[in-house]
């Protein structure tokens, strides 16, 4: 059923909050959170305040705004079934790209012109699929004017979540189990899940509201590691350094990322292919770091991985007669084990994607999520679309209409 994409209402207030939403500047700093300040920025706490308002309005309770700046409320039950589910959304933007000033452009019932908007972003059906597809559907798009990003990820899920709670409060005799809803910080940081109140949560089983088309459902993602390798050499005047009075750890460095396979590189891989990203080098010619990443969906093919990774700085080291130490460390793993333990939550997403007559298009992220910190911490968390395409630039636009089949999806999920 689609309460709310086939009402005219519901649809109008899903755009409203929409952009209230995305004017309101909540963007995360990557730096500040890896130095250890949370939430990263004082403007996520602006975005906190607005939204506990804005739940004490629907008539939500225990709302209340954490001191890690995550805002929790509750929507009990209506039957006597007593299961509880958790809604997730974050509230931060990324900061690659300006979420100041946003002025969302609407287009209602696109018909597939040409969109030009300012520093020469175009948005055109014959280079953007996903666009060509909402011009056939007629569906009400949103973009930015070309000068911000949108904000979409993930005011879309902001928006959607709210709606579905609105329609539920205005409309008693559907009966559903008791709902749980928290919008977080700085997930677009990797922190997102940092101070997440678990002592307030309830519910075994959750959603987050962050992917992407219609139809995607995500319960797979990478397991992660990072890798730092230390090359130790032995520094001298370099015009005296024959006969193995100098060992040059750049040089161990730069022969160790060659020796790395140019097959198994983010650039090089796709789909379910692991990776291994060198991503920064620093040192001198005494000592020399090279950071990578390691991601693979197989926990074996991480080993590999690593081994790889072992046996190029041996090689390197051996080489140049120098020395190497090598750091693992685990960041986060992938959804799917634990989520093949509970399969009853993928089975209740599909019925409810069923019931809104959404295909599903399930796909596994390249990355990870607030869900998989989520699921690991003991409570199993899939990812719903929410209509938002071309995410953190300034081509980023959202169909109004896929936002409003995620709201159904939602009311779906929580319907007794
Ligand atoms: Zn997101």
């Amino acid at each position: 059923m689609n309460k709310i994409s086939e009402s005219k209402d519901y649809t109008k207030r899903l755009l409203e909050r929409f952009v209230k939403y995305v004017k309101i500047w909540s963007e995360s700093d990557g730096n500040a959170a890896d130095n250890g300040v949370f939430p990263s920025t004082e403007r996520q706490w602006d975005m906190a305040r607005i939204l506990e308002e804005d739940m004490k309005a629907l008539g939500m309770s225990e709302v209340q705004l954490t001191d890690g700046c995550y805002v929790y409320g509750r929507l009990p039950g209506n039957d006597a079934f007593s299961e509880s589910v958790l809604f997730l959304a974050h509230m931060d933007t990324v900061d690659e790209v300006t979420g100041k000033d946003v002025k969302p452009q609407i287009f209602e019932n696109y018909e597939g012109q040409e969109i030009k908007l300012n520093n020469g972003v175009v948005h055109s059906v014959e280079s953007d699929e996903a666009l060509a597809e909402a011009a056939t559907n007629r569906e009400t798009i949103i973009t930015t004017d070309g000068s911000t990003l949108l904000g979409g990820d993930d005011k879309c899920g902001i928006a959607a979540i709210l709606t579905a709670i609105e329609y539920l409060q205005e409309h008693k005799e559907e009966k559903h189990c008791n709902i749980e809803v928290i919008f977080s910080p700085d997930e677009e940081t990797g922190h997102g899940m940092d101070k997440v109140p678990m002592e307030l949560i309830k519910s075994k089983l959750a959603y987050t509201v962050d992917g992407g088309n219609i139809g995607e459902l995500e319960s797979e993602c990478f397991n992660a590691w990072a890798a730092d390798v230390t090359f130790t050499g032995k520094a001298c005047h370099t015009g005296d350094a024959k006969k193995g009075k100098m060992v040059n750890a750049v040089s161990m460095a730069g022969k160790f990322l060659s020796l790395l396979p140019h097959t198994m590189t983010p650039e090089t891989t796709e789909n379910y292919e692991g990776f291994i990203a060198p991503m920064e080098v620093t040192g001198s010619i005494d000592s020399c770091k090279v950071q990578l990443l390691l991601r693979s969906f197989s926990p074996d093919e991480i080993e590999q991985q690593k081994c790889i990774v072992s046996d190029c700085a041996e090689a390197a080291a051996i080489s140049f007669n120098g020395k190497k130490e090598i750091k693992f460390k685990q960041q986060y793993l992938n959804m799917k084990e634990k989520m093949d333990q509970h399969p009853e939550v993928l089975e209740k997403l599909r019925k409810a994607f069923r019931e809104a007559g959404v295909a599903i298009m399930e796909k596994p992220i390249r990355g990870g999520t607030d869900g998989s910190r989520l699921t690991e911490m003991g409570i199993p968390c899939p990812n719903i679309f929410t209509g938002g395409h071309k995410y953190h630039s300034r081509y980023e636009w959202v169909s109004l209409n896929q936002m409003a089949k995620a709201a159904d999806i939602l009311v779906n999920i929580v319907r007794v």
